[in-house]
């Protein structure tokens, strides 16, 4: 069992507290307990980060939705800060959205709140995207992709950063709300990274870096939709001497396969047979996305009737459970007819048992269209 505080008595804010309330709780902490006000000040910063992860949660509704439910235990594990609390840069970075400004450092006097840390310098972000198809989707897919990225070069060397020492930091005293504050910001020579080039690689570019191809495999879970996107972390572009950036991958689904058509979680399946079957029953088999399924057919099955397959959908991402496949059965009226088949339906064309008799439980076309969608 976890033993941290609870998330509101940390910003001091009820449990019924409204996401307006609970920012501007989160804001008074930060400014309170932020470091460059508290220097040296190991309490404080703990304080800092404990009231920063608070937020991180309380301030996202499906992740509140989780805490108000399991409590810390909803974090355990495996959802990023589980164990280890936040670090400073995850902090930092909230701070676009707490405080306005242009995003990171954007609030005046923090100046991204550096002065004791050095930032890394972190590569720029690759984009790629990825082609799935329903039977992916089913089962979850690894995907082999070769992506085109800036690696360090191992000809080229580097040397500490003049303009700041290795620091990657250059710092200047400012005026702020908070009061007189020395603040830090990003060194522009080395871009925070605390290196400059010393011998450029050959075939490098200006920071010394190299494209190269690499194959990045890809795990996808089951259950994602099209325009979803996903981060593979460290698998962007490298920065020299900092952290590379991340992968984001795009993936696209083609939602028809065969007939198979997604709807959300739910398959659709348009099945075909012949009058002969609709008037005897019959036994079909079905191409699922999880492999064949036989169905049986009543005799006297109406065209237009749907039969539901629990749970042979498409799995619930992050969840348990699929949807259901849907069937749709279709009677294919001949088009052609032998003279014999001819003389049986000319015979048969006012006998009682051909003719139309709807039961109330045979819902039309239009009825069956409405329960769908509702
Ligand atoms: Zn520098």
């Amino acid at each position: 069992m976890s033993n941290k505080r609870d998330y509101y008595e940390i910003l001091g804010v009820d449990k019924n507290a409204s996401s307006a309330e609970i920012k501007k709780a989160y804001r008074k902490m930060a400014v309170k307990y932020h470091p460059d006000k508290n220097p040296g000040d190991d309490e404080a910063e703990q304080k800092f980060k404990e009231a920063a992860e608070a937020y991180e949660v309380l301030s996202n509704p499906d992740k509140k939705a989780k805490y108000d439910r399991f409590g810390h235990s909803a974090f355990d594990g495996s959802s990023g800060f589980g164990g280890g609390g936040m670090d400073m840069d995850d902090i930092f970075s909230q701070f676009g959205d707490i405080f306005g400004g242009g995003g990171f450092g954007g609030f005046g006097g923090f100046g991204g709140g550096q002065s004791q840390r050095r930032r890394t310098a972190k590569g720029g972000n690759l984009r790629i995207r990825v082609k799935l198809n329903l039977h992916d989707v089913a089962n979850g897919v690894e995907k082999k992709i070769k992506v085109s990225r800036k690696k360090q070069a191992s000809d080229t060397t580097y040397k500490t950063c003049t303009t700041c020492n290795g620091t990657g930091q250059v710092t200047r005293v400012t005026n702020t709300i908070l009061g007189q504050m020395q603040t830090a910001s990003t060194c522009g020579t080395c871009q925070g990274s605390g290196k400059i080039i010393d011998k450029k690689g050959k075939g490098t570019d200006a920071y010394g870096l190299k494209m190269e191809e690499e194959t990045v495999s890809i795990k996808i879970p089951a259950g994602v939709e099209d325009g979803m996107q996903m981060k593979v972390s460290g698998k962007g572009n490298e920065a020299p001497g900092g952290v590379a950036g991340d992968l984001i991958v795009l993936i696209e689904v083609d939602e028809q396969s065969g007939e198979l058509q997604r709807d959300g979680e739910n398959l659709h399946y348009d099945l075909y047979i012949n009058f002969s079957e609709a008037a005897l029953g019959a036994s079909k088999e079905i191409n699922t996305v999880s492999g064949k399924v036989r169905i049986k057919i009543e005799p006297g099955v109406q065209s237009g009737k749907i039969l539901r397959l629990r749970g042979k959908g498409l799995p619930r991402l992050n969840s348990y459970g699929s949807g259901d496949l849907l069937v749709h059965v279709n009677v294919w009226t001949p088009q052609e007819l032998s003279k014999e088949q001819r003389q049986f339906f000319e015979k048969n064309i006012s006998d009682t048992n051909m003719q139309p008799n709807p039961q109330k439980s045979d819902k039309s076309f239009f009825e069956k269209v409405k329960d769908m969608f509702s």
